[in-house]
Order: structure tokens, then sequence, then C-alpha cells
């Protein structure tokens, strides 16, 4: 019988086979039907340490005995108190503030909402959202709003809602971003929302620390609230704990996802600093922030979270970090040096690159090719269009990477 379900970013009329997992380890996923797949873009760029942490699981069990779920407007409870404060420490101030979610999509929802209101509850109305060219931030509606327009939201364009859209800074080519993002600063528009160094679903493309630390101080200079979303950034898949560190900013608004929990369980958090706060705290019931999840602050995804804060606590997870973007840096050499391979380029765990042949868009046919070729030797990668990124969980070991790599030398081939 054919599965009842309907599976993301997934076209079913290609009838291509959908492995059924049963469990996982590390860097390796295991199907039902007994094969060993080495998960190289950590399952969706969530699986941080490694699938099926110990203290992680631990403390999943551990909370499930004892609170499963709490409605969180005006109800709160110890894992999400203790989540919030280690986040105030670990994180740069002034970002005093923790509001939860559910995903990386919502995080960015929220801070849209955030962003508007502290306008709308202080200086005066601002509605206008300043974007980066070929930035990904989400599939609801919002968070498609200020992202690409392109394939993946062209039936839902009229929904979308109108943004002022900086050019993606290519090397050598940053004034223009910059002089772009200074002319519309000038019309007042309410914040300025980007991924940090690198833009994942857009084609890992990375820029430096010097230009995002440059709209930044855009961005300051004209009173434009800055969003850093970095749902797949942080937790140090680009070698520090949040990309902005490397550019010595701290945003406004800051969006966290994927591995808060170590990627085991979904969980979000936009943090605000504390005028942001202030403008909705009043006597006024109008001005309370209006937005909600059913599921918002849920007590085991919580206790995930904070094994993963201790774990970045306890152990040297930037060393393992630094020792994986050189393991990766390695094998990304050999492979540059072939003739259809373009654009070599690692931001700490990351490692990406092109492939010639075939259009660039997402559609490209090389990527479900290379997809399936991947899959049958027992590797799940997902290149984006002829963009191929290799980003495993930290726990890799060297065997693995060479799986990966050498799974994609002998596509080349
Ligand atoms: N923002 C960025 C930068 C992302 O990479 C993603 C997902 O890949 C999202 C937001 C959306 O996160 P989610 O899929 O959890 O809604």
């Amino acid at each position: 019988m054919t599965s009842p379900v309907w599976h993301p970013f997934t076209q079913h009329g290609l009838g291509e086979p959908i492995p059924l997992v049963s469990h996982a380890e590390c860097a390796a996923l295991f199907t039902a039907d007994g094969g060993r797949i080495v998960d190289a873009i950590s399952s969706w760029w969530v699986t941080t340490h490694g699938h099926g942490h110990p203290r992680i699981m631990a403390a999943i069990a551990e909370q499930a005995t004892k609170l499963d779920q709490i409605i969180f407007a005006g109800w709160t409870h110890e894992p999400a108190e203790t989540l919030a404060r280690a986040l105030v420490t670990l994180m740069p101030p002034p970002l005093a503030h923790v509001f939860f979610s559910d995903s990386g999509s919502t995080s960015v929802e929220v801070a849209l909402k955030m962003a508007l209101g502290f306008w709308a509850n202080g200086a005066g109305p601002r509605h206008r959202i300043l974007v980066m060219e070929h930035s990904y931030h989400g599939d609801t509606i919002g968070a498609m709003s200020v992202g690409a327009r392109g394939v993946f939201n062209q039936p839902y364009a009229p929904l979308l809602f109108d943004v002022g859209t900086v050019p993606f800074p290519e090397a050598g080519r940053e004034q223009a971003t910059l002089d772009a993002l200074e002319a519309h600063c000038r019309q007042m528009p309410a914040a300025f929302i980007v991924e940090p160094l690198i833009l994942g679903a857009g084609g890992m493309r990375t820029y430096s620390p010097a230009t995002l630390a440059r709209m930044h101080a855009i961005c300051r200079r004209h009173d434009v609230l800055f969003i850093a979303d970095e749902v797949m950034t942080a937790w140090g898949r680009t070698g520090t704990l949040l990309a902005c560190e490397q550019a010595g900013i701290v945003p406004d608004i800051l969006c966290l996802s994927k591995g808060l929990t170590g990627g085991s369980l979904p969980l979000a958090v936009t943090l605000a600093t504390r005028p942001i706060f202030e403008a909705h705290r009043s006597g006024d019931r109008a001005r309370m922030f209006f937005h909600s999840s059913s599921y918002t602050a849920n007590p085991i995804a919580c206790a995930a979270a904070n094994a993963n804060l201790a774990i970045w606590r306890d152990e040297p997870v930037l060393e393992r970090i630094a020792d994986l973007g050189q393991r990766q840096q390695a094998r990304l050499d050999r492979i540059a040096r072939h003739a259809s391979v373009r654009g070599a380029r690692r931001l700490g765990t990351i490692a990406a690159f092109e492939i010639d042949g075939g259009t660039a868009s997402y559609l490209s046919a090389v990527a479900p090719r290379l997809m399936g070729f991947c899959r049958d030797r027992g590797i799940l990668l997902r290149p984006l269009g002829n963009t191929v990124y290799v980003m495993p969980p930290y726990c890799i070991d060297d065997a693995d990477l060479d799986a990966i790599y050498g799974a994609v030398e002998a596509f080349l081939a």
C-alpha cells in the first residue's frame, strides 16, 4: 500500500525511493532494511553534536516523567526558566529577553512582529522590512516574504508582502550592497533581516565579517533594527557559537532554532534587547505581544536545550568544530581540483562548491541525480541545485567523511 504521508520539499510524482529510518547514532542513520547511511547534512542542519547524544536523550527521558506540556501564556516551568537564564548568560548583552516558539520560521515571524511592535508602541509605526538578495528565512508567509522570490514561493507570491532588497555582497562588489542599504535606511524602515556570513538555502553563499559589521553600522546610524537570523549559523556551524561574533556585532533581535536542542526536538527562541521588550510592557493589555503557538516552550524540548547548553559549557565543542573544519578542508581541497568543480569554499563546518553543467537554479538536474547516486551508496546528501554542500554532525569520523567525499568524487568521475 502506498503511504499517505505527504513529505516536505518532495515531488511524489517522481516516484523516488523514500528510505524508512529506524534509528540513528552520531553521524549514522540506520534504515529498517539494515542499511547504514552517513548523514552528511545533519538532517537539515539541525544535528550538531550528533544523533542520539546521551546527555540530551537522558534529559528528554527525565523531563518526560515530570511535565510534558503546559500552557505558557501566564504560566511557567523550571526548564524554560533555566534555559532563558542560560541563554541570556551565553548570548552577548544586551540581548536580555527570550521569546519561545517552535521552529526557525516561527522565530523569524516573531522577530518581524517584535520589530513592528517596537515602532508601533514607541516612536511611531514603521512597516518596511529590508532583506538581502538570495535570503531564505523559512516557509511561513512572513518568512517567505522576507526571503528570495522564486520557485519555492511563486504560487503564493500574491500573499507575500513587499520588502526592500539589497544586493548580495559578492566579493569585490560589497560597496553596492552598502550603498543600497544606506539608501533604503534613509526611508526609515522598521528593520533589516540577514543571515550572517552565509546564506544557506540561497546556495551556501558566503560574505565577509567586515561587510556584516559595516551593514550593522549603517543600521545603527539610521536607527533601523538589525535582525540576525542565526537559525542555521548558530551553535558553532560557522566556527564560532554565533556567526555575528566574527563581525564583532550584536543584533537587536536574534533568531535561534535547529541546534538549540542539539537537533533533537523542535524549539526556537527569538532574543530581544530590553527596549524592544519594554516597548511592549505596559499597563495596557492592548500593547502586549500578540503571538503564541500551542507548544511554546514545551518543557521536554526546553530540557533538551538545557542539556545542549550543558554540553557547550562542559565539553570542548569549539575545538571539535575547528578540527572538523580542518578535516573538511583537506577533502574539499582535493575535490576542488576536479575539472567540473567551481567555487569551493568553507565556513566553519560547512563546505560547499558548485558542479558545472545544467542550470544553476534550485531545479537543476544535478541535485536529484547526485542525491540518488549518494543514497544508493549510503550517503544522505541534498544539493541545492548545482551547489553541493557538506554539513555533518560534529562527531563525524574520518571514515564517514571519506565516504561522503568519495561518493561525490565517484559521481564526478
Ligand atoms: N532561517 C534560516 C536561516 C534557515 O536556514 C531556516 C531553515 O533552514 C529557517 C529560517 C526556517 O527554519 P524551520 O525550517 O525550522 O522553520
